[in-house]
């Protein structure tokens, strides 16, 4: 049990919203039910996408809220060595290949890549994963994996196209350095929300070529809002309200289906953060209850 490592990976394009908290308590519930570690990774690979100070407010955020790391923040910007480095190693592997598609060629090929560039053999441009290659290998094309919360998941990538590794502007594609990142903290076991579940396939690919065990998934629904989208910091979702932390664990609680007995709420007069390590005792326990036995 105490092998397990799991992490909350947010991307500071703007302040926590209640999505985001909701995911990062549930990896926490499930990291603490385990009696495992639970780490935060800043996922700022995307500059141009990238708020000043985020990143700050959101460690602020989740402190405030009684998620704490159980080891210092890691930032993706400081990890191009260890980028460049898996790169290194799929190229070796024959996985990868240089594309110098324009974008407009792209377009009208449609939605899928066409592995034009596979045997054209550049050294510039931007690198795609060579699904073709990957099949050869594999004897299939299929990713198949039982995700913890949505069941049995199956993917043909052949059908997906070859995906970028890194792009042509010198930014590392996430997929890579989520991977290269969860290989170096040595993650077992990721939570995280729904919208990735599509991303999952990729990652567990990049895995198998890297030769690691992947971690095992689980994704929770995401939050919508009023309208039926995805909460999001690009479209000026507001963030969480830090000075109302028990309410807002409260709210995140009740998205993940749990309800807190009201008598548990018990005596109003203790302090904000006694009262917010009660409620994580409590949702630990009914986490527990509820995923672990
Ligand atoms: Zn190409």
């Amino acid at each position: 049990m105490s092998a397990y490592i799991g992490r909350f990976a947010p991307s500071p394009s703007g302040p926590l919203h209640m999505g985001s908290l909701v995911c990062a308590l549930a990896s926490f519930l499930d990291a603490r039910a385990h009696k495992g570690q639970w780490l935060v990774r800043i996922e700022d690979i995307d500059p141009p996408r990238e708020v000043e100070g985020a990143s700050e407010a959101i460690l602020r955020c989740l402190r405030a809220h009684g998620l704490i790391a159980d080891q210092p923040p890691i930032f993706q910007s400081h990890q191009s060595a260890l980028y460049n480095q898996k790169l290194g190693v799929l190229e070796q592997l024959g996985l990868s290949y240089r594309c110098q598609c324009t974008r407009k060629a792209l377009r009208s090929a449609g939605p899928r890549y066409s592995g034009l560039c596979r045997t054209r053999h550049l050294t510039d441009g931007a690198v795609r994963f060579n699904t073709q290659v990957w099949e050869e290998i594999q004897q299939s094309s299929v990713v198949a994996f039982t995700d913890r919360f949505c069941g049995a998941q199956r993917c043909d990538l052949a059908e997906k196209g070859d995906f970028i590794i890194h792009r042509k502007d010198g930014l590392f594609a996430y997929q890579l350095a989520v991977v290269a990142d969860d290989i170096a903290q040595q993650i077992t076991h990721v939570v995280r929300g729904e919208d990735l579940l599509r991303s999952t396939p990729y990652q567990l690919a990049l895995f198998k070529s890297l030769g690691v065990k992947a971690p095992q998934y689980g994704h929770i629904p995401v939050v919508l809002n009023q309208d039926g989208h995805k909460l999001s910091k690009q479209r000026g979702d507001p963030g969480v309200d830090e000075t109302t932390p028990y309410a807002n664990l409260l709210q995140s609680l009740g998205h993940l289906g749990f309800e807190c007995p009201e008598n548990f709420l018990g005596d109003l007069s203790e302090t904000q953060s006694r009262k917010i390590d009660n409620i994580l005792k409590w949702a630990t326990a009914a986490w527990s209850e509820r995923y672990l036995h």
